[in-house]
């Protein structure tokens, strides 16, 4: 795992890592999230949906849930749900996309990234996490020793990109529910890495505060999910930047204990 001077300086954190008088590749210096509940949330949630709440934007299309239509993408291998989610226009959201950004890395990866909703880049380029917020969600992987397009697979709650880049609504999250159901259907991954809280309340039914939710485990399904900030919004600080990086080292932690106890160790 990178833990090194580079790739603290690739994040901006090393000075900060320095003014906190942490040493370079010590993780056991790395602090647990202060507010962290490592018990209360252990129980797996089944979630295919999130809970139904207000939508937070004014002149939302209400959608209707369509359980044939679940059911038909339920079904479809990978072909099938990329050539569907393309044409997609169960919600809003198709009617300003430049197309639909479905997900990028490897299959069968380990490892599930699940962000928000495409930004213009995204849309423009139709693939997750090109832009800013992109760049530092590849130095985070790097921190948990992965590689977008080898063991890591990234998606996004819906598809379609919200105009200005606003959060998507419930009902836009649950619309493109049966998408990212699939995904995972297919993928199987070992861990999900929710960034931010729409893929968090997505993911995990719940919407405690990420300060609560990070540093312990969660469910999708029976899929253990670790919870951490959106990459946009780490970009903000670096105080910040530094909790995403402990996330990710708890997260990678997360992986190596499920690994030991998969081989029986
Ligand atoms: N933010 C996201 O949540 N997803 C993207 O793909 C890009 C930015």
């Amino acid at each position: 795992m990178r833990t090194d001077e580079n790739y603290l300086r690739e994040l901006e954190l090393l000075d900060t890592f320095r003014q906190l008088g942490r040493q370079v590749g010590d993780e056991q210096e790395v602090a647990k999230p202060e507010t962290a509940k490592p018990t209360a949330r252990e129980e797996p949630v089944a979630v295919s949906r999130p809970p139904l709440q207000a939508a937070k934007t004014a002149a939302i299309t209400p959608i209707t849930i369509d359980p044939a239509r679940i059911a038909r993408i339920g079904a479809m291998d990978w072909a099938a749900v990329k050539t569907e989610s393309a044409g997609c226009a169960a919600c809003g959201l198709c009617k300003q996309r430049k197309q639909a950004v479905f997900g990028v890395g490897a299959e069968s990866a380990p490892w599930l990234f699940v962000g928000e909703g495409p930004g213009a880049e995204e849309d423009e380029q139709g693939e997750p996490f090109v832009g800013q917020a992109g760049r530092l969600l590849d130095a985070m992987l790097a921190a948990a020793g992965l590689q977008r397009g080898r063991e890591a697979y990234i998606a996004n709650v819906v598809k379609c990109r919200p105009p200005g880049n606003r959060t998507p609504t419930l009902d836009e999250a649950a619309a493109c529910a049966p998408f990212l159901d699939r995904q995972i259907d297919l993928i199987q991954p070992s861990l999900i890495v929710a960034l931010g809280k729409t893929a968090v309340i997505r993911l995990t039914g719940s919407d405690a505060s990420m300060a609560s939710m990070r540093g312990s485990m969660h469910r999708y399904r029976d899929i253990p999910v670790v919870a951490t900030y959106h990459p946009a919004y780490l970009l903000r600080s670096l105080p910040e930047k530094l909790k995403g990086w402990e996330d990710m080292l708890f997260a990678r932690r997360q992986m190596e204990r499920l690994a030991a106890l998969q081989n029986g160790k």
